[in-house]
């Protein structure tokens, strides 16, 4: 089930208290809007009804979607720095409902799951988008690093992120990561990231990097483990 708690929240903009309610957690199977609504950009997307600013919460909740075999610990963008903690906080809690400290029918599910951590609303929508698309996650980081290393320049607060699988077209764009606001939109061949699939061994190196963790996000690479993280999440009004 998709759980729902009341928060008081300040508005960014003004500081008014708001009561918002948040998700705690998602059932993509059961609510398939919610998952829509992450797709389309619009979940907890809120106005303050004192000054009307429109602000999004950041995503704090537990994503599941048994019919495609996805389990996300989704949690704020200001939390990434803290990623090494998170990932154990993420496998205790898929240990808890879907793992081996769970009962029988539930790990019945969790044999189906795969568990991944992301920050921010644009790092969970990426884990959907692609996971629709039927790639696979570390290998799409790797194209990520590919493309960097052919001249993309990387900087803290962008993100590179996949938007759309179009034909034979991976749509990725430049993102800022606190405002959410796109950048630059880039058209990679699809062929580029099926070369990669077909020569996963090269990426070895960048594979044990990444390491075995729920987290499979370049961002790991370069926040290093611990590091203070970024901005807190919100989109400007
Ligand atoms: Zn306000």
């Amino acid at each position: 089930m998709s759980v729902i708690r009341k928060e008081s929240l300040a508005c960014p903009s003004c500081q008014a208290v708001l009561d918002i309610e948040v998700l705690e957690s998602i059932n993509a199977d059961r609510r398939p809007d919610l998952r829509q609504a992450i797709v389309e950009g619009r979940l907890q997307v809120e106005n303050c009804s004192a000054c009307k600013a429109q602000f999004r919460v950041a995503p704090s909740l537990n994503y599941i979607d048994a019919g495609r075999g996805q389990w996300i610990s989704a949690q704020p963008l200001d939390q990434l720095g803290a990623w090494p903690q998170v990932e154990q906080t993420a496998l205790r809690s898929f240990s808890k409902a879907y793992g081996a400290e769970a009962p029988a029918p539930a790990r019945a599910i969790g044999a189906e799951l795969v568990a991944r951590v992301s920050f921010g609303w644009a790092g969970l929508r990426e884990k959907i988008v692609a996971g629709e698309a039927g790639l696979d996650d570390r290998l799409l980081e790797f194209l990520k690093i590919a493309i960097i290393q052919a001249g993309a320049s990387l900087s803290a607060g962008r993100e590179l992120r996949l938007e759309a699988v179009e034909g034979s077209s991976l749509v990725m764009i430049w993102t800022d990561s606190r405002t959410e606001k796109q950048l630059e939109t880039l058209a990679v061949p699809r062929s580029l990231y099926d070369d990669i699939a077909a020569d996963r061994g090269a990426w070895a190196g960048v594979e044990s990097l990444m390491g075995e963790g729920p987290f499979v996000d370049l961002q790991k690479i370069f926040v290093g483990g611990g590091a203070p993280g970024a901005q807190p999440e919100q989109a400007a009004a």
